[in-house]
């Protein structure tokens, strides 16, 4: 039982006091209140993992109830939860618990100029969490945020005579910076740490980068806007692995969906059980750092419904990214009165490239049961095509792997 938690039990239960809180917290929300009749605790790991578990929507209501604030300076709000509809809200103290990440990760030193390029204000969390974690370094910091397509040339040529050597973002504003300065002919010799955080690491990048910069390794972070920073990695570390911090506790449940509980008694969020919806393993890193580590597998809600089959959104964006000149795809899904019209493939194409869409697609349509059978009498409402943009959420600056558009 507890080789499906981050931490053995002799580490974790002297510091179950804070998910006895939690606990008791979330009992006096009312819509959540009857769920955790009868349960007491948890005093032990096994306690833990006979509780319920949250998921986002549920982690929302508990805060829209608590209305948790910092015990000492600002208690800051942020975006939390889904990618549609309107905002929901997250609590952080100022500092944003990163004094617990610089213990165990230091990605940044004094010498270094570290581009801070996930996008500021809007609520967004990255921003300032990479901000304080800079602080803690003591490193020099250009707060840039996002910027616009024309932009870029005059950006990278400052990042290139200011000597930057380290940058982060989300992979998807990463792999506009690299692609871009690519395209440009800039090279970055003295950037050497990409720090990155919010979405999968995209392997695409691994090229530009090699072309840009090539003494620059990723940097990886893990976490959410609930949970706040889970774990790290490092140039050694596989990309999907990361290594979690002492204060937040991992458990793989029987379905291999991750869920985490805060350890931190400064922890804002009740954090108890709280399913973000990745899947996950618990491994030994290549790395060859001890303990165990978490291996992200991608997110189990990545399977939409299109006409009664399941689509396996990732595994469509996967194929389509192998493809020679194809940056980054994403599936668009039009609905209308609840049915899928049409299904579109978008492809956001490298610099110049001019992928072969119609043999894309042929291949997709025998390849994936759902495409061929749900599309069986109207092939032609199957597109694959290129873009100059995919479809981004506005409010939380993440572009998802599908998108849901109901027709007009
Ligand atoms: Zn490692």
């Amino acid at each position: 039982m507890t080789d499906v938690f981050s931490l053995p039990p002799d580490a974790a239960e002297p510091h179950l006091h804070v998910a006895r809180r939690s606990l008791e917290r979330l009992r006096t929300v009312p819509g959540l209140a009857p769920r955790y009749a009868g349960h007491d605790g948890p005093a032990t790991l096994e306690g833990l993992a006979a509780l319920p578990p949250l998921v986002k929507d549920d982690l929302n209501v508990a805060l829209a109830h608590l209305e948790p604030q910092a015990g000492q300076a600002a208690t800051w709000l942020f975006q939390s939860g889904g990618s549609t509809g309107a905002p929901k809200v997250g609590y952080a103290p100022t500092g944003f618990y990163m004094a617990g990440v610089y213990a165990h990760w230091r990605p940044l030193d004094r010498d270094d100029v570290f581009v801070n390029a996930w996008g500021a204000g809007r609520m967004w969390g990255a921003h300032f969490l990479a901000a304080a974690l800079a602080d803690l370094c003591g490193c020099r910091i250009i707060a840039l945020g996002s910027v616009t397509r024309d932009e870029y040339a005059d950006w990278l040529a400052f990042f290139a005579a200011r000597g930057v050597t380290a940058i982060g973002g989300t992979p998807s504003v990463l792999r506009l910076w690299f692609a871009n300065a690519r395209a440009a002919g800039v090279r970055l010799p003295a950037l050497r740490k990409v720090l990155w955080l919010g979405e999968a690491w995209q392997p695409q990048l691994e090229e530009d980068m090699a072309a840009v910069a090539p003494d620059a390794r990723r940097w990886g972070m893990f976490g959410s806007t609930e949970t706040w920073v889970v774990g790290t990695n490092t140039p050694d570390c596989p990309a999907d692995t990361f290594h979690t911090l002492p204060e937040q506790l991992v458990h793989v449940g029987p379905d291999g969906l991750l869920d985490f509980t805060t350890l931190d008694p400064e922890m804002l969020n009740p954090v108890l059980r709280y399913r973000t919806g990745d899947a996950g393993e618990l491994t030994a890193c290549p790395c060859g750092r001890p303990g165990r580590a978490m291996r992200v597998l991608g997110r189990r809600d990545a399977v939409v419904q299109l006409r009664g089959l399941g689509l396996h959104v990732d595994e469509v964006v996967v194929r389509v990214e192998q493809e020679p000149g194809v940056a980054r795809a994403q599936v668009l899904i039009t609905e209308r009165g609840g049915r899928a019209t049409g299904v579109d493939v978008l492809l956001l194409t490298d610099p110049g490239a001019r992928p072969d869409t119609g043999r894309l697609r042929k291949e997709l349509l025998s390849a994936t049961f759902t495409l061929s059978t749900a599309f069986q009498h109207d092939p032609e409402s199957f597109r694959v095509r290129t873009v100059d943009e995919l479809v981004s959420n506005d409010r939380t600056g993440k572009t998802a792997a599908f998108v849901v558009r109901e027709e007009a």
